[in-house]
């Protein structure tokens, strides 16, 4: 059996292997194969990173917007030439199906996109003749040296969401994805440098806790872009802004779908499934909870039982490709199969029940899970899942079930399924939630728009993609002109 290989990092240009270093396994979650090793990287490293980034900064503030635009529309042919081997990359490593992979990368690329687009975006206000003869005009600069460190989940999305729109802005940047999928963002890396990004404005590093505190702490980082669990979020916010930097931190979810009893029966259960079992649950915009509003239809509960039973779960490395694939590690699929266990013991009614599954690939699969009768006190209700379990709640009526869903400390997503405008509008106002859906069970946002989780599902002001996160990569600068004709009369001159 020959040992997997250590991923390098990425300093100044140079693709480095790191040798005698503490590694963490990448499985292939589909077959549980070690298929490559994180290098667990020390503050030595994250130094020489940040250094190099540091040094690239002037040469890169100084490009032209439209120069640096160039790059980015050159990673953006690169990504679509190589998009079946990028996708394919993120299946192996994450275990998410080809389909939900290429959605994935695709995200990606429209972040990208949206990146080509900055002598636009960074262009200023002005305005003439603010008093007499003065004009005022707005700049956007980079800020410095920024950090991205990215979860799991969406391998080839999330470091996208983040270094294109703070390259695009003139910042140089180091990220530090996923020990557990470091593939695929190294593989994308390196399209950049074929799109000829100048060495050290992308930097790689890799690892956990040691390393992450090191890009927290150090003096030449100026901003950080976070996604993951909201414990860590909550810390990386709290540390980073300690140390002065600009923090933009995304943590976890519990995203709620209401049905209204006049919702279309079979959009909506269709709609919440996909929303519930995509990515078999691993996602910050899962539709993880179902609230049945009033008398919905009796067939409601025994359909999204019969569908979510449907779903063909297997390994997704291979073909046929099944519809769902396995959770990210052994560990990861124990738990969530516990929490069931503990969902039950607690009263909630198991309509479908992944534990049963059987599948002899050696990965870490956990059918589509339906539980019925949930209550807010359960610790299904309170914990993120995040997994292929679906909960499903009662409420008298839409108030109650708005009230419902504005209890949870989260505020990521929140659908409505219903006929009724009136309806709809109620719900859009009053939710409790940064993203609303209106008969869409996953309004996650697109590209142009910000990534907007409300509560614990975010800390910071300004939010990832669109014009915000334009705002969050640069800092304003206005300037006030007055010129004098030749032997003009003194500054204070009213006149
Ligand atoms: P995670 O919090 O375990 O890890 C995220 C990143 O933080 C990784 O790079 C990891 O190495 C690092 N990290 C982990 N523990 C750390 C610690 N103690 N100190 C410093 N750094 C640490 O998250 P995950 O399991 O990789 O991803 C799943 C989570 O991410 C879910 O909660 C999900 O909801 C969330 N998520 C949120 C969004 C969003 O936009 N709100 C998007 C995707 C995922």
């Amino acid at each position: 059996m020959t040992t997997p290989d250590v991923c390098p990092v990425l300093v100044n240009g140079d693709w480095q292997d790191l040798s005698n270093i503490e590694t963490s396994p990448v499985h292939n979650p589909s077959t549980g194969e070690v298929i490559a090793l994180t290098p667990m990287c020390t503050a030595a490293h994250v130094n020489d990173a940040v250094q190099a980034a540091a040094a690239a900064f002037p040469a890169w503030w100084e490009t032209p917007p439209v120069e640096r635009a160039r790059v980015l529309f050159r990673f953006k042919m690169l990504l679509e030439e190589n998009f079946e081997q990028v996708a394919r990359c993120n299946t192996r490593e994450h275990g998410k199906t080809l389909i939900e992979s290429r959605g994935d990368v695709r995200r990606g690329i429209e972040v990208v996109e949206f990146a080509c687009s900055i002598p636009s975006l960074l262009s200023g206000q002005t305005l003439e003749n603010v008093a007499r003869g003065i004009d005022c005009e707005t700049v956007r600069q980079p800020l410095g040296v920024c950090v991205g460190i990215t979860p799991f989940n969406f391998p080839a999305m999330v470091p996208l969401w983040m270094y294109p729109v703070a390259l695009a802005c003139g910042n140089t940047f180091v990220l530090k994805p996923s020990e557990k999928v470091p593939l695929t963002a190294i593989m994308i890396a390196r399209l950049l440098e074929r799109a000829g990004l100048p060495r050290g404005v992308l930097n790689i590093v890799h690892g956990g806790r040691e390393c992450v505190d090191k890009l927290l702490e150090h003096p030449q980082v100026r901003a950080i872009s976070f996604v993951g669990s909201t414990p860590v979020a909550r810390y990386i916010f709290q540390t980073g802004t300690r140390h002065g930097k600009r923090v933009q931190a995304n943590g976890s979810a519990k995203n709620f779908v209401i049905i209204m009893p006049d919702a279309d029966t079979d959009q909506s259960t269709r709609s919440v499934i996909e929303g519930a079992f995509g990515c078999a649950g691993e996602r910050c915009m899962a539709s993880s909870t179902a609230i049945l509003a009033g008398k919905t239809p009796k067939d409601i509960l025994s359909s999204l039982a019969h569908a979510a039973k449907s779903i063909r779960v297997g390994p997704t490395d291979r073909e046929p490709q099944p519809q769902m694939g396995p959770l990210i590690t052994r560990q990861h699929r124990d738990h969530v199969a516990q929490l069931i266990g503990t969902g039950a013991a607690e009263g909630a009614k198991i309509l479908s029940d992944g534990r049963d599954l059987q599948c002899n690939s050696g990965g870490f699969f956990l059918g589509a899970t339906v539980l019925d009768e949930v209550q807010n006190e359960m610790a299904v209700a309170r914990e993120e899942i995040f997994g292929p379990v679906l909960n499903v709640m009662r409420a008298d009526d839409l108030e109650n079930a708005i009230g419902t869903i504005n209890c949870s400390p989260y505020g990521n997503g929140a659908s409505i399924f219903t006929r009724s405008g009136k309806s709809a509008r109620e719900f859009k106002h009053r939710v409790k939630a940064g993203m609303v859906g209106i008969n869409i069970s996953v309004p996650a946002s697109m590209a142009w728009f910000p990534f907007a989780g409300w509560g614990d599902s975010f800390f910071g002001d300004l939010h990832m993609q669109g014009t915000e996160g334009v705002q969050f990569f640069t800092q304003q600068k206005v300037t006030t002109t007055r010129w004098f004709a030749e032997g003009e009369g003194s500054v204070w001159s009213s006149k």
